[in-house]
């Protein structure tokens, strides 16, 4: 059974790409009956949002993805925030400056910048050069207790290789430039503040929360030789890595809010439903073996692999619609409280007093409005995407059409169509006996006209337009009144 987390920094909101990583990390510890953990990683105070916490938690339970352990949970390893496991960084960075494997390093930020600056302009790395690490241990410990500000660094002095589940092994690409002999990464893990850096805390918590398998985002990737070493440093075995590649869209630029990777709750409010963005994330970069894309989160955990295409995925929003609309038909087949839903928001929109519907008051319904409109849903569901598309679509329904010329004088029509009104049991079978017997009894009149000629009268006179969903089921649909009011019957 795999252990997998989610490990935000509540410095932003969910967005689809950050969505999709939590869910493959979701259904990869939900397909081998493991855990899925949530771990919030707010190292950098600095740049941590208010709310962004809380909207984390609820945008992640409304996509179902609940965790087994973290924030508001609990679990056997917390605490799942990582500012509140300071304790637990200073201690294994103490471990490693006990080894040898770090050392404590007192260089101002100003020397660092000069260093960083000559160097660039040289074209030399800018690496640390090790000034500190010749400091001697005694006097290191000294300047160290008489309160002198310093940062732990790490020791490389090379990164170590790993084997990426998609990209396979992988070696930090050698420091451009690097001329200077003495130029080391030596990554800094614990700030001069006492506060550790993400490497540090990442690694430390993976290991501690027993992870087995970390999949993130591919701008992780160059720091996993880094994480690596510092597993090697502990004498800890290092989780399994597979980096997911980032969300492009068709023009090749990187997902931002202007093309449409704001947050989640966008999403929501589009009226998008949980099970279509979850379908969505999960087939980004992830290929499967099945006939349909169509899946819910029960299909997409049974056909789960850590199968990541490389490189860049495209997002295309039509899919979004497709999936959408699927969706939605699934919703109707189920019925129940998520067909009600859908409801619930066309009948909002169309008493919206400043909403563009408000015709429809002056129509005949048979019975409610909620009625009428879960009836409309349920013959047009599968081309449901959200409440004002859909009300756009089939405004036809929901507008008084008092139209009847468009069948009488000026087109010959017949305009024994009236004849519905003798129609008292109103049903499919009636509605097709009275639409023949016109048929025949016009079939005298001189007019020529085919069956599919009174047809498209008829669909005219219902509908204003020329297609549109089968007839018989159209006029069950309207019901007797609005139909003969529409057929320029006075009822
Ligand atoms: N805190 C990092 C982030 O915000 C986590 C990266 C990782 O999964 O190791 O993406």
């Amino acid at each position: 059974p795999a252990r997998t987390r989610f490990a935000p920094s509540p410095t932003g909101y969910l967005h689809l790409g950050s969505l999709r990583t939590a869910l493959f990390n979701y259904l990869l510890a939900k397909r081998t009956g493991g855990q899925f953990l949530l771990r919030i990683e707010d190292t950098d105070q600095k740049r941590t949002v208010p709310d962004a916490e809380q909207r984390l938690f609820r945008d992640l339970r409304w996509a179902g993805l609940e965790w087994d352990e973290g924030p508001e949970v609990g679990g056997p390893y917390g605490p799942y925030k990582q500012s509140e496991r300071s304790d637990l960084y200073r201690e294994h960075a103490q471990k490693l400056l006990d080894t040898g494997h770090a050392y404590r390093c007192f260089c101002s930020a100003e020397r660092l910048n000069q260093l960083a600056e000559s160097r660039h302009k040289l074209g030399m790395a800018t690496d640390y050069d090790r000034t500190c690490y010749d400091v001697p241990q005694a006097q290191s410990d000294e300047r160290a207790a008489k309160g002198e500000k310093y940062v732990v660094r790490l020791k490389v002095d090379s990164l170590p290789a790993y084997t990426d589940l998609i990209y396979g092994t992988f070696k930090a690409p050698p420091n451009q430039g690097r001329k200077h002999e003495h130029a080391f990464e030596d990554p800094i893990l614990l700030k001069s503040d006492g506060l550790p850096t993400y490497h540090l805390a990442n690694v430390v918590d993976d290991h501690h929360m027993r992870i087995t398998h970390v999949i993130r985002g591919l701008e992780w990737m160059p720091s996993t030789p880094k994480h690596v070493a510092l597993y090697n440093a502990f004498s800890w075995t290092p989780p399994l890595f597979a980096h997911v590649g980032l969300l492009v869209d068709e023009q090749g630029n990187k997902l931002s809010k202007r093309n449409f990777d704001t947050d989640i709750s966008a999403f929501r409010q589009m009226e998008v439903f949980p099970e279509t963005l979850v379908n969505f994330a999960a087939l980004l970069g992830w290929s499967h073996g099945r006939k349909s894309d169509v899946m819910d989160m029960k299909m997409l955990i049974e056909e789960f692999k850590p199968r990541f295409t490389k490189g860049n995925t495209t997002v295309t929003f039509g899919k979004l619609q497709f999936l959408q609309r699927k969706h939605a038909a699934l919703r109707v087949e189920r019925g129940g409280p998520e067909l009600q839903k859908m409801v619930n928001n066309v009948v909002r929109l169309l008493q919206d007093p400043d909403g563009p519907y408000q015709e429809w008051q002056d129509m005949h319904f048979a019975h409610t409005l909620d009625t009428y409109v879960a009836d409309v849903i349920r013959a047009d569901g599968e081309n449901y995407t959200n409440a004002n598309e859909f009300l756009y679509r089939n405004s036809f329904l929901f507008m008084p059409i008092r139209n009847p010329r468009s069948m009488t004088d000026e087109e010959g029509a017949p305009l024994t169509m009236q004849r519905f009104e003798e129609v008292t049991d109103w049903n499919k079978n009636a509605l097709a006996w009275t639409f023949n017997k016109s048929i025949v009894d016009e079939f005298d009149s001189g007019l020529g006209l085919v069956h599919k000629d009174y047809y498209a009268y008829l669909r005219k006179a219902l509908t204003g337009a020329e297609e549109g969903m089968r007839i018989y089921d159209l006029m069950m649909l309207l019901g007797r009144e609005e139909t003969l009011a529409r057929l320029g019957v006075d009822v």
